[in-house]
């Protein structure tokens, strides 16, 4: 019987101002994962919020999904844990917002675990939608050998039903739907096949660019922190040289955007977007969430 290993679901805290931390991974283990107390479990269900013109936030406080809605449909970015979060959280969220979720066109994965993919299947049978992810992402979600995770649920990610089929997204692709265009980086790290993304919206009818960085936490070997450091730097400064100037994270209790979607629900159109950001703060906050602890990883194993 494979062994269930389970994230090393601390490194996932990096940059959150949250609550308390489990500070060892569980592994090896067939027991259920106490891990009630880690934000990334939290089921608390988030009030769909807008974040610009035409990005929106469902799902809970430890994982969501991203509405890029489009003249010509809908980008899903992320399907959360399970079918049963996509059917219950992302569709009516999507409903609530005034949004048709037959208009998705395609569910876009940033990474091969099970809290990014797992509502997947729900949304490519529902919405025949095309399903988008790196290579690397797909073979591991059907690998028999890959990581198992248990959900805040009980499920394990090996009984998930998986989509059927998808289309590779390879690095510096875009993906074009009505005026929005997608930049998709390859930057492994946090896992193989994980992706970055630099999207082009508005804000009050403003040009702005958003990148979302693909997984926050650090895996668990020198080589796999080194590559994961390379990947940010190639992410960083593909994003400087692309205008980003905001930053989002499907976790959302990363960087406060739970605090920051807090505020956008009362925001009055003439107040200032918090999303946004100077390049100086956008280089600050990769420095302050996720550089500094990358290298200090690095460090220790030396
Ligand atoms: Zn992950």
């Amino acid at each position: 019987m494979k062994n269930i290993i389970l994230l090393v679901f601390t490194v996932l805290i990096l940059g959150c101002n949250s609550k308390k931390k489990k500070e060892e991974p569980i592994s090896n283990s067939h027991e259920k994962n106490d891990l009630s107390d880690s934000p990334l479990f939290n089921t608390e269900i988030v009030e769909p919020t807008k974040l610009f013109d035409n990005i929106y936030f469902v799902g809970y406080e430890g994982v969501g999904a991203f509405i890029v809605n489009t003249t010509q449909g809908i980008i899903l970015i992320d399907a959360m844990w399970t079918n049963d979060d996509a059917k219950n959280v992302i569709i009516p969220g999507i409903e609530k917002l005034g949004l048709n979720p037959k208009d998705i066109k395609y569910l876009l994965v940033t990474h091969e675990h099970a809290d990014h993919y797992g509502g997947a299947n729900y949304i490519e049978k529902t919405y025949k939608s095309k399903i988008l992810m790196s290579e690397v992402a797909w073979n591991s979600i059907h690998d028999p050998n890959a990581l198992v995770l248990v959900d805040p649920f009980g499920n394990k990610s090996s009984d998930l039903p998986l989509p059927q089929s998808y289309q590779k997204v390879g690095d510096k692709e875009i993906i074009s739907l009505g005026e929005t265009n997608i930049k998709v980086l390859l930057t492994p790290g946090h896992t193989k096949g994980a992706i970055s993304l630099v999207i082009n919206t508005t804000d009050n009818n403003i040009d702005h660019d958003v990148s979302i960085w693909g997984g926050t936490g650090l895996p668990n070997t020198l080589e796999e922190n080194k590559k994961y450091l390379k990947s940010l730097d190639y992410f960083e400064s593909f994003a400087i040289k692309n205008g980003v100037d905001a930053q989002i994270s499907n976790h959302p209790f990363v960087n406060n955007l739970l605090d920051d979607m807090k505020l956008l629900r009362l925001r009055k159109s003439t107040e200032k977007n918090p999303l946004i950001l100077t390049t100086e703060e956008f280089k600050r906050n990769i420095d302050t969430a996720l550089r500094k602890s990358v290298i200090e990883k690095i460090n220790s194993y030396q």
